[in-house]
């Protein structure tokens, strides 16, 4: 059993609210330790802590910046494996997963160390005769970062290091599902010579996130979560003046075109559906074959592959899929299979009644693979997020029919299309409404130097994740017009300057 409280200004904060939430081990079932659910005085006492820090970071120098950065990364190579290890044990998702949640966070430490070239401002010279114009990128102050429970490295990493890169303090108020690993990126900040106070952690519920969506002091809140929750983190801190960017939910489709490579298609499922699984917000969960012939092959190639995949605790090397993150979120997940059934779509595979008996594991959080075919657009099974290790079919007799179905879902994160024709590809992507689309891509998430983002439902705000709308998003411009005396003409101006020469 182990205790996780809060970070400020450069240590651990023991909790004293006297409020807990319990840690489980998904892959055994048990409580392994409780978090610290933090008051809103004591929220409001972090904020005070970043707002010091923040004045004396965001003045440092640039490069100065950028070497922190660079730090941050060796630190984070070297200590790749902690960090996954301690995320599989809280998150549930196998171990060379939990891995990649830790590159892809790490990916952006990356790319932030570029800060110098990143936050460039313009410059133009002689604009009117004598004057020149430019403009630069100065930081909020004190941003927040609210993060969901699937990916407790990248995400917090997504935010945290391009917002401190751009001269800003950050508080981050993770899951409380799996806080460890936001708890062990601190102590890699503070390794890699961040001042005290410029990152913090504050682990809470909604009292937490309510402290940091109201507070003047909080200048940008940046959340990924549900899309309720997004909405409401969004309108809360629209409403109390703050930047907002909220991510939300996601139903992704797969469009399988009749020329594809149904053996590729059918791996690329695979992966996509069931990995992590199921509980990623890029994770496909709906396939969309086009043609009575494809959907046919399609069913008859992924039910074996479904049965198979090996399901087992996240530090089991053979293991595909773990558990999933708590036994309420499996019972959710179970709800809609039973709710699939109801609404008359076909249970292909069912993962429902999966038993995991290795010993010491038996009471995990663990089902199988469920395989769903006959899925109709009105199904609420369909409309509605699963986040669990499901794939519904749903059948189609045309592209324009198939390609119609991501574009007037609520959601629109991510989508694929698999074909080998580059006219109907490039028709997909210019027409689809959804926000991240891969060809022959099964999980097109963007790399840390372009941003990441979905449409609709699955996004609140106007500014993406990462790359340079991650750099916009953390900073504000200025822009500045100089004269010297010696341009200056005598006599006073009262029209608007204009282009004069
Ligand atoms: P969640 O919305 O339950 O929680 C996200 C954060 O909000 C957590 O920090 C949590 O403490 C806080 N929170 C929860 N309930 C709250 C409330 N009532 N008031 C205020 N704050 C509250 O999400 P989750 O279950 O942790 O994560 C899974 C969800 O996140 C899925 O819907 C998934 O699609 C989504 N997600 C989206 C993206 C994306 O980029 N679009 C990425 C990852 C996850």
């Amino acid at each position: 059993m182990y205790d996780i409280h809060h970070y400020a200004d450069g240590k651990i904060v023991e909790g004293t609210s006297g409020r807990f939430g319990n840690i489980f081990n998904p892959s055994t079932g048990e409580v392994q330790g409780r978090v610290a659910l933090a008051s809103k005085a004591e929220v409001e006492g972090v904020i005070a802590v970043a707002e010091k820090a923040a004045e004396a970071w965001g003045r440092e120098s640039v490069v100065k910046r950028a070497r922190v950065l660079q730090n941050l990364v060796h630190i984070l190579y070297r200590e790749k494996d902690a960090l996954a290890e301690a995320l599989s044990r809280e998150h549930g998702k196998v171990f060379s997963d939990a891995q990649g949640d830790v590159q892809r966070g790490l990916e952006v430490a990356e790319f932030a160390q570029g800060i110098p070239h990143l936050i460039k401002g313009e410059y133009s010279d002689n604009v009117s005769t004598g004057i020149d114009m430019y403009s630069m990128r100065k930081p909020l102050g004190v941003v927040a970062g609210i993060t969901p429970f699937n990916f407790p490295a990248m995400i917090p990493l997504w935010m945290s290091t391009v917002a401190i890169a751009c001269g800003n303090a950050f508080v981050l108020k993770p899951s409380e599902r799996d806080p460890s690993v936001p708890m062990m990126l601190a102590a890699c900040w503070k390794e890699a010579g961040l001042p005290d106070g410029v990152f913090n952690v504050v682990n809470g519920d909604k009292e937490s996130v309510d402290t940091l969506c109201t507070d003047p002091r909080i200048k940008a809140v940046s959340f990924v979560g549900s899309t309720p929750i997004a909405q409401y983190v969004y309108a809360t801190g629209t409403a109390h003046g703050k930047r907002v960017q909220a991510m939300g939910g996601a139903k992704n489709h797969m469009i399988i075109m009749p020329d594809a490579d149904l053996d590729q298609v059918a791996d690329a499922l695979i992966g996509a559906a069931y990995g992590s699984a199921g509980e990623r917000c890029m994770a496909i969960s709906v396939a969309v074959p086009v043609g009575k012939a494809v959907a046919d092959k399609m069913i008859e190639m992924l039910k074996p592959r479904v049965e198979a995949l090996k399901v087992g605790h996240s530090m089991d090397p053979l293991a595909e899929m773990g558990p999933l993150v708590t036994a309420e979120h499996r019972a959710k997940v179970k709800g809609y299979i039973d709710l699939a059934e109801q609404e008359g779509s076909k249970l292909v595979v069912d993962g429902r009644s999966f038993q995991y008996n290795m010993q010491g594991f038996e009471k995990g959080f663990y089902m199988g693979g469920s395989l769903l075919d006959n899925v109709k657009p009105g199904m609420r099974s369909y409309k509605e997020e699963i986040f669990g290790p499901t794939l519904q079919v749903l059948r189609t007799e045309s592209f324009d029919e198939a390609a119609s179905l991501p574009t007037i879902h609520e959601y629109g994160n991510g989508t694929s299309i698999f074909t080998r024709d580059g006219d109907t590809a490039r028709e997909y992507v210019n027409r689809v409404e959804v926000g991240m689309v891969g060809v022959n891509v099964p999980i097109p998430v963007p790399l840390a130097f372009h941003s990441f983002g979905g449409w609709k439902n699955s996004a609140f705000g106007d500014m993406n994740q990462h790359g340079m709308e991650g750099v916009r998003f953390y900073t504000k411009v200025k822009t500045v017009t100089s004269r010297w005396p010696t341009g200056i003409r005598s006599g006073a101006e009262f029209v608007i300057p204009t282009l004069n020469g």
